[in-house]
């Protein structure tokens, strides 16, 4: 990376899926003092679909949605873009709690299919289906366990060997891995803007207005960089940020993920790797070849307090990334990565997640520990409903999955989750 590449968890600038998009329209920022009947901070999938909800129940009221960097700058566009409609990366939670996730996530799923289609949103859709792989053939019993689960919620999959992941991707770097047939693969910050775009006409979007209060209460008080609301309720889904704000503070923390995308491949280097054309892998260590020819690596778990990496984590993703990228593909060892950035997981005790009030007009909805574009779509529109006195069974299934416990206090958590971390890098050290 030189020195003046973004630096990764510096949200003013574009993540790499963004950065390959045109030039967007400019910022609309919020000035003065305003008026609104809902506010909705925070403008990720999850804000996106609460804003989305409220305008279409609401439609005579007036609906203001808040980022404080563009929409599309979010983790819900620094991520490895699946949809992935099966319960994923929760072996600790029960088989109802699962059961849970498997319809919210089905749920959120078909609400960003139906969007993407009614709109014509332009963001690499496709349906393929994802593997689970691993590296290490010490691992299989994970890929097992991920086969129980899937069982247990009777989802579809196929077992796939090291001959059959190489037919699909072009490496033998696995052991064995397991399709899911109908995860979706996105460009997640074309889906996002696409999605912020297309907002009923009662919602407003302002960009580029970090909101630095919220004062509880009826009404309730925000003030942003350049100008205040006074409005009847605020929604803020601002991921691991809330804690900024004040709120939820021991509720939830930051971990940083870290993705890079390189340029299109030549024809050359395509025929040189051979296997399909799109294909996507989730693991310790995240691969897909885009629908534009680019590969995404994302690898790398970090925990920082301030939401930022580390100074020597951040020396060190870029070249993790690359060579991961030459292991499984060594003819490509010339290929460097155009764009590396990183993204706030939010992060809470047991898996659960934050949904509801927390204060006399402050609603919240946040916490999918990792994977979140359809559980943060499904959340955010059934927090729009349940703040506008909604009931129905969907509400109940992510309220059976939220409410985690609190976490420890300083400096227990930091050393707790940097013992974690740690632990699990040595234990799946062989998955690079
Ligand atoms: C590297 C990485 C890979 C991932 N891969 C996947 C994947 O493949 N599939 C998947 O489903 N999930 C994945 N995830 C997780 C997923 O991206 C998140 O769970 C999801 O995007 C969370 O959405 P959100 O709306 O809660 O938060 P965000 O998308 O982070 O949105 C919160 C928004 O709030 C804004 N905000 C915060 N504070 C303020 C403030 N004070 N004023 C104004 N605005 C504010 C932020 O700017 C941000 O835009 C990944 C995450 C990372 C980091």
């Amino acid at each position: 990376m030189s020195n003046d590449e973004p630096l990764l968890t510096d949200m003013r600038h574009a993540p790499g899926w963004y950065s390959i998009l045109s030039e967007p329209a400019p910022a609309k920022r919020l000035k003065d003092d305003q008026v609104a009947d809902w506010v909705v901070v925070g403008a990720g999938v999850t804000g996106l679909a609460t804003a989305r909800r409220l305008g279409e129940l609401a439609p005579d009221a007036r609906v203001m949605l808040i980022d404080d960097y563009r929409v599309g700058y979010g983790a819900s566009a620094r991520n490895a873009g699946f949809i992935i409609d099966t319960p994923h990366l929760t072996e600790e939670l029960t088989d109802e709690e699962n059961r849970c996730h498997s319809r919210l996530v089905l749920a959120g799923t078909e609400q960003l299919e139906s969007l993407v289609q009614k709109h014509g949103i332009d963001c690499e859709w496709s349906r393929k289906g994802h593997l689970t792989a691993v590296v290490d053939p010490k691992r299989e019993e994970n890929l097992r366990s991920t086969v129980r689960m899937l069982e247990a919620t009777n989802e579809d999959y196929e077992w796939y060997n090291r001959d059959a992941i190489a037919r699909t991707t072009g490496t033998n770097h696995y052991h064995a891995a397991v399709l899911t047939p109908r995860s979706i693969m996105i460009n997640p910050a074309a889906m996002c803007r696409g999605l912020g775009e297309t907002m009923p006409e009662n919602v407003e979007v302002f960009e580029e207005s970090p909101v630095h209060r919220v004062e509880p209460g009826s009404p309730v008080r925000i003030e942003c960089a350049e100008g205040t609301v006074t409005a009847k309720n605020v929604l803020l889904t601002t991921n691991a940020f809330i804690t900024k704000l004040g709120f939820l503070k021991g509720g939830v923390f930051p971990l940083i993920g870290c993705g890079s995308l390189t340029r299109p491949l030549t024809d050359g280097e395509q025929a040189a790797m051979g296997g399909e054309d799109e294909w996507g892998i989730t693991g310790v260590t995240t691969v897909r070849r885009t629908q534009t020819n680019r590969i995404l690596i994302r690898h790398g778990t970090y925990y920082t307090d301030d939401f930022r990496l580390t100074d020597n984590g951040r020396r060190n993703v870029a070249a993790l990334h690359q060579e991961s990228l030459t292991r499984r593909f060594p003819m490509l060892r010339n290929v460097e990565f155009d764009r590396t950035w990183a993204g706030v997981f939010c992060m809470t005790m047991n898996w659960a997640s934050h949904f509801g009030r927390v204060e006399p007009g402050v609603f919240v909805a946040l916490g999918y520990c990792g994977v979140g574009l359809p559980r943060g779509t499904v959340s955010g529109t059934l927090l729009a409903e349940y703040a506008m006195g909604g009931e129905n069974d969907l509400i109940r299934d992510v309220q059976a999955v939220s409410n985690p416990k609190r976490l420890p206090p300083q400096p227990f958590l930091g050393l707790g989750i940097r013992a974690r971390l740690a632990w699990y890098r040595w234990k799946s050290r062989t998955e690079l």
